[in-house]
């Protein structure tokens, strides 16, 4: 059998495990050290943001956004339907109603047209925006509604570190944006993640409540429920080393977008999700849709076969709305077909790893174009 070809898997090397004994020798493994404050500073000056508050998860920083926000029991809180569980979770956490929205057709990012209706339907005070795979949303459109509704925004840039929206990074629209570092992201701290914002207040009250909400004493004291979500300095540290190559991951998978794309696209039926022209995407996960009536396979199949050859591929995210766990939350869509259901029942993403190689790329290829003769 042939190696195993990931998905997405962790991208490192000497440099990454050097910066972690550096930090575990320099003893600052208390969890918080130097590290941290200098991964923050750095993802801040990438993103060109005042400041950012380090955290355990991306699942973290989107919790503590909706309580610095002031989302409480029973709130309503919109939500891109087409993305990973951890974006809805959050409002569940805090008691919130969540409603989901569909997606656009073209992006497959959250609808603008669907977004008015709901918000107009509804009154929330918060909306959780969704990049994804890498495509920002479309956010003068997004500001425009929710300014004049007065509706606040968390922008999810879990999967769209390093994408860009109209020249300016993602993360940095809305009034709190979250990114995660886990495993398969484009960049990884083993776990973690991170609370950003133009507003210096929001991220102080990030690191006030991910370290307990302890008050500044010398005993311990705490007027409010806090939490234990800091990013550990050893993980930091790991994190500053992905960073300086995030451009050249960026780089990397966009290679492998294009070798895709050049492959497989003039086949009638498959159709790539497209670089939505207000923006750059980092190509987090190449993924496409099949049409099965002109393709003859089914996506499942294509996945089948993959998977017999040693090779993980995936479906596009299940819908929200069509998660068992939220099964009596309102969805709307302003569209007569529901475009995250589709995208979901023909959406496929293929290995599409930093260090996914040239030739192991070639064998993915070479089995989907065996399945579609
Ligand atoms: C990965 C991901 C998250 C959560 O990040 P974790 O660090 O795994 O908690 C949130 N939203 C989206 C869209 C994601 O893909």
């Amino acid at each position: 059998m042939k190696n195993k070809i990931f998905l997405s898997p962790p991208d490192v090397n000497s440099l990454e495990k050097n910066s972690l004994i550096d930090a575990f020798e320099s003893n600052w493994i208390a969890p918080l050290g130097p590290n941290v404050d200098l991964f923050e500073e750095e993802v801040s000056d990438y993103l060109d943001i005042k400041s950012g508050c380090a955290l355990s998860s991306g699942t973290a920083a989107l919790h503590l956004a909706l309580i610095i926000l002031g989302i409480k029991k029973n709130d309503i809180v919109l939500c891109s339907s087409l993305t990973f569980a951890a974006s809805a979770n959050a409002i569940l956490y805090q008691g919130a109603q969540p409603i989901f929205i569909d997606s656009d057709p073209s992006t497959w990012t959250i609808d603008i047209a669907s977004l008015e209706k709901a918000i107009k339907k509804f009154k929330p005070k918060v909306l959780i925006a969704v990049d994804l795979y890498g495509q920002s949303c479309d956010y003068d459109l997004i500001a425009d509604l929710c300014n004049k509704y007065k509706v606040l925004v968390i922008e999810d840039a879990a999967e769209a570190f390093g994408s860009d929206y109209k020249g300016k990074k993602c993360g940095t629209f809305g009034d709190i944006g979250i990114l995660s570092f886990n495993g398969n992201k484009i960049i990884t701290t083993s776990g973690g993640g991170m609370l950003v914002s133009k507003n210096e207040d929001y991220v102080n009250r990030a690191h006030f409540l991910a370290t307990q909400s302890r008050e500044k004493k010398i005993y311990y004291e705490h007027k409010e429920l806090g939490f234990n979500y800091r990013l550990s300095n050893l993980l930091a540290a790991m994190g500053r080393a992905q960073l300086s190559k995030l451009e050249n991951f960026i780089n990397k998978r966009i290679k492998i977008f294009d070798r895709y794309y050049n492959a497989l696209s003039s086949i009638d039926g498959l159709s790539f999700m497209e670089n939505a022209d207000y923006g750059k995407s980092n190509r987090w996960l190449t993924t496409l849709t099949v049409d099965t009536e002109k393709t003859g396979v089914s996506r499942d199949e294509i996945i089948q076969r993959l998977e017999k050859n040693n090779i993980e591929a995936r479906p596009v995210w299940k819908p929200m709305h069509l998660q068992p766990l939220y099964k009596d939350c309102h969805y709307i869509s302003n569209n007569s077909k529901d475009i995250s259901k589709k995208l979901f029942f023909d959406g496929l993403c293929l290995p599409s790893g930093s260090n996914l190689t040239q030739e192991n790329q070639l064998r993915v290829i070479d089995i989907i174009l065996s399945i579609l003769k």
